[in-house]
This record gives structure tokens, sequence and C-alpha cells, in this order.
């Protein structure tokens, strides 16, 4: 067992870290830059009366989909879903997107047209038109996709504007995503390793295969400015909310009892997949994360557009997450969501 990790000691963060010692520059150097490297996306002041915010986001093959198991609509709709959740999470409006595509010759007909067909579904719901891009032929499927969103100026929420006494929600259910691809996994073991193409109409894999992104709730949430900070709930929320309090340099403490984990058919749960670990430690949820401060509390909506909303803890003094479970008692929390340079998948 490796020993409990900081989330300064998370593999990735050290990378990107690594990255922005040598390439980041500060405002001084472009004074149009408003965030650079560290949050869900980059915030530039294209004028007066607007900020574009860019992010870009990779969908592998082997890494985040397999061909053996994910349908091709729902790799083309999950890539474009994935890189729009850090439009989401800034509370920007998503506008554009450029899509750089490394397939394999034999990919480049039906397969092709199926995973394009995936991601204009979700263009169209998402509201992102292709602007450009690149193609290239490779061994392997590789999508890279850069989104481009936009903000009233100043009003694009970051990580970093969390404070105690603020209370920490989540939208949507913890954990589906997770659950979802536990199945898919599950049923390509039952069929001895063979291709075992998923069916899209299976309910409990839709959160895996076609997340839904809350972009209407990250609008509101900035318009209203009821957020003080928010990100997306890509990795898992153990890792997720650890970003958070470090962004903004307070401590979390989150209550087990509230997590809108998702139901694990008793089946699964007789297999020992549990809800709470799924909840705390899935990722790929693509709800979001936010902070509300407690003047503001009175207007936080219970549900918004059917997706659920819920108050599972507050910021306090301090550092790093904490969990209290039912009876009172208190942890720290691990991060123990993904990471793409710490697992052995
Ligand atoms: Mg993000």
């Amino acid at each position: 067992m490796p020993r409990p990790k900081e989330p300064t000691d998370f593999a990735e963060d050290a990378l990107i870290a690594r990255i922005g010692k040598r390439l980041s520059i500060g405002p001084r150097a472009a004074p149009a830059l408003r965030l650079g490297l560290g949050d869900d996306a980059a915030i530039l002041r294209a004028n007066a009366a607007e900020d574009w915010i860019f992010s870009t986001d990779f969908s592998l093959e082997g890494v985040h989909f397999r061909l053996d198991t994910h349908p091709p609509d729902a790799v083309g709709y999950r890539a474009l879903a994935r890189a729009a959740s850090d439009l989401a999470a800034m509370g920007s409006e998503p506008a554009f997107f450029l899509l750089s595509l490394a397939i394999p010759r034999a990919r480049a007909g039906r397969w092709l047209d199926a995973m394009l067909a995936g991601m204009r579904r979700a263009a169209r719901r998402l509201g992102l038109r292709l602007v450009g891009g690149d193609t290239t032929c490779w061994p392997q499927v590789a999508i890279s996709i850069t989104v481009i969103g936009r903000a009233a100026p100043g009003r694009a929420i970051r990580r970093d504007g969390a404070r105690p006494g603020d209370l920490i929600c989540v939208s949507g259910r913890l954990g589906g995503a997770a659950l979802g691809l536990a199945l898919l996994l599950q049923k390509r073991r039952a069929a001895g390793g063979k291709a075992a193409i998923a069916s899209r109409r299976n309910s409990l894999l839709r959160p895996h295969l076609y997340p839904q992104i809350p972009v209407a709730l990250g609008l509101h949430l900035a318009r209203q400015r009821l957020a003080s900070a928010m990100m997306d709930l890509s990795d898992g929320l153990s890792t997720d909310l650890a970003r958070l309090a470090k962004a903004s340099r307070v401590k979390a403490r989150i209550h087990l009892d509230r997590l809108p984990a998702v139901r694990v058919p008793p089946a699964l749960a007789r297999r020992g997949i549990r809800a709470e670990t799924l909840a705390l430690n899935g990722g790929e949820d693509y709800g979001l994360l936010f902070t509300v401060p407690a003047a503001r509390a009175s207007r936080i909506p219970r549900a918004f557009r059917g997706s659920p909303i819920t108050v599972i803890g507050e910021i306090r003094e301090g550092r790093g997450v904490e969990a209290a479970d039912a009876h009172g008692r208190i942890r720290p929390l691990t991060s123990a969501g993904w990471d793409p340079f710490r697992r052995s998948s």
C-alpha cells in the first residue's frame, strides 16, 4: 500500500508546477493575462466588455477510453464534454473549440464518422462551434480539444476565492461515472477480455459514456455572484476539494452522511463496491464543486435544471481536507482520486 499522500504530492500537480516554473509568464509580461496556469482554465481580457476563457483536454485511447468497450459516438461525446467542463467550472459560456486528432488509418472511415457524430451532438448541446484544429496519422486514437469560452469581465470564478465560513456545495450525484466504468470493465472481464462494446441504452453507463456538463448552473452562479470559488469534479471529490482548499489557503470539512452518493445496485454492493468510496474518489462526474459565503446560503437552489445541489460541508481556518462521519468523528481525508502518473491501470 502506498502511504497516504498530501495533495501536494500528487504527481500530476507536481508536473504542472514543473512546467509552470519553466514556462509560465506573469501579468506584467502579458497585460491581457488575468489568470494563468493552475486553475481549470486561463483567463484573458479581450477588451473592456469581455474576458475569454481557454482550456485544453486530452482524450487518449487506453487512458480515457478503450476501443473495445466504448462506443465510438461516446468517445466523441465525452472528449468534447470533458473539455467543456473546465469552461463550466469557470462560470463561462462555451463558444468555440479546436480539435486535434491523431488516428490510425483503419479508424479513418466508419469509426471516425460515428465518433464525430457523438462530438457533434455534444457540440450542439454545449453551444460550442469548431473553428480549427489539426489531424495526423498515429497508431492509436488521440484527441486533444481546446475550448474557448466567454465571461463578463472579472466574473469568471476561480479556485482561490473560498473563505472560512463559506459552505461547500456540489451539483449532481457523486460516483455515477466511476460506477459506470466499473460496470463496463466488469463486462469486458466477463467476456474473457474480448471486445464488449457497451450498450448506449444502459442507464447506469450513461454518466460515464455521456457526461452532462452543468454549463447553465456555472453561468447562473457567476452571474448571480453566488460562488466564491469553483472547479469541476474531474478527478474525484477527495482530490479536487484538496486542490480548491490549497488554492484558497483554507481547510475544507465535509460531512460524509451528506454526500449525494450514487445508488449502488445490490448485486454490485455485494461485490464490495461502496457508494461512499465512489463518491469520494471516483472521478469524471463533471459536476461542479463550489463554495458560497454563508450570507448568501439562502440563495443556493436545491436543484438546478433537474440536477440536485447539495451542501456537503464548510470552509474553515487551516489547511487540508477533513471528513466528519455520522457520529461527528473527524479524520483527515486522503486525496485518493484519479492521478494519471500514480496509477498503474
Ligand atoms: Mg477542471
